[in-house]
């Protein structure tokens, strides 16, 4: 089949970044992945879309709109409903197609399988799912398949591994700082949404942990001990990383890095912050939205290392970023949370 497939690098592209390009040139297609995002994909996606959306289905439908321009015959917009057993994909996800159908521009067909693993499918479903896209018959489709998703796992595998850290940094460097980006993997790797964070991290000399260098089942276990799992695979992701990074060793503090309009951020980014509070690890709260701007951004990220690297050296412990401190003068004074200190500029 020599047809060209568009594929959105948006959203859950960067977490299957290897299965759905190898799957498509396995089969004999031609695999268009759209550019990186830029400030003409968030316009051109806000004004495609519904306002009420998060900023990334917004850059979605961004990339939707460049690649239509892009002359290719389908564009790849799966209906994915859940990627592991017994736990769903957020809504906003798994209603993509439908909400594409009602978008104010006109794009090339879709090819929109179904992508359902909250009981534990097996490939033959996945492939039952896609044949009728497809005329090269079953048997080619499985094999495709099947080496796409060994693709995946050598890459998911390499990935599990990595922190981001400047190259030549020392783990005994005393200016080295571990950091938890705690955000979704379409958030953090977006450079132009993130107005490239890790980098700056890297730059700063921290060792940047991202949910994702976590393996599932540290993840799962770092979980078990809540009354009850989380029910989106991202909520629990991101949780777990949490409870996981408290116990890593080494100065640290936490960047909840959010963007305006995620639901499931709403309150697992709560949950995270009153585990930090608890834990005692500093935090810094970023929401990104279509207006954040570069230099505040920055200011808050120099002055949250900052103040990190300054607790080190001087053992100082009043003022801290998740406002411990101030609350406990608060409950002594008999003040039930008089106010809190945070650093975040969204609360
Ligand atoms: S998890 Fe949040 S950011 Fe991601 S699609 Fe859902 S609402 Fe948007």
């Amino acid at each position: 089949m020599a047809c060209k497939v568009g594929i959105p690098r948006a959203l859950l592209y960067y977490r299957f970044s290897r299965l759905w390009p190898v799957f498509f040139e396995k089969i004999g297609c031609e695999v268009k992945v759209s550019d990186e995002t830029n400030k003409a994909t968030i316009d051109q996606g806000a004004a495609s879309v519904v306002d009420e959306v998060c900023l990334p289905v917004k850059i979605f439908f961004g990339h939707l709109d460049w690649l239509s321009d892009c002359h290719v015959d389908y564009l790849f917009v799966p209906r994915i409903v859940s990627i592991e057993k017994k736990a769903y994909i957020c809504p906003k996800v798994m209603g993509l197609p439908d909400m594409a159908a009602t978008a104010k521009k006109d794009y090339p067909p879709f090819i929109s399988p179904l992508i359902n693993n909250i009981r534990g499918e097996k490939d033959e479903e996945y492939i039952r799912e896609l044949s009728p896209y497809f005329s090269c018959g079953k048997k080619r489709l499985k094999q495709a398949w099947l080496e796409a998703k060994k693709e995946q796992a050598r890459y998911d595998q390499k990935i599990s591994k990595e922190f981001w850290i400047e190259e030549g940094l020392k783990d005994d460097d005393p200016e080295l700082l571990n950091v938890l980006v705690l955000s979704h993997c379409y958030v953090a790797h977006d450079r132009y949404l993130n107005m490239n964070l890790l980098e700056k991290l890297k730059k700063a000399k921290c060792r940047v942990v991202l949910p994702e260098n976590i393996s599932d089942e540290l993840l799962e276990r770092a979980v078990k001990g809540l009354k009850k799992k989380p029910f989106w695979t991202y909520g629990k992701q991101l949780l777990g990383a949490a409870f996981w990074f408290s116990r890593m060793p080494g100065r640290k503090g936490a960047i909840i890095l959010t963007t305006f309009g995620c639901g499931i951020d709403s309150f697992i980014g709560n949950m995270a912050e009153r585990h930090f509070k608890k834990a005692g690890i500093p935090y810094l709260i970023i929401t990104l939205d279509e207006h954040t701007g570069q230099a505040g951004l920055e200011t808050r990220v120099e002055a949250f290392l900052d103040m990190l690297r300054w607790r080190r050296k001087h053992y100082e412990n009043n003022f801290p970023t998740y406002g411990e401190y101030l609350d406990t003068i608060a409950r002594d004074a008999g003040i039930h949370r008089a106010y809190s200190c945070c650093t975040s500029h969204d609360k």
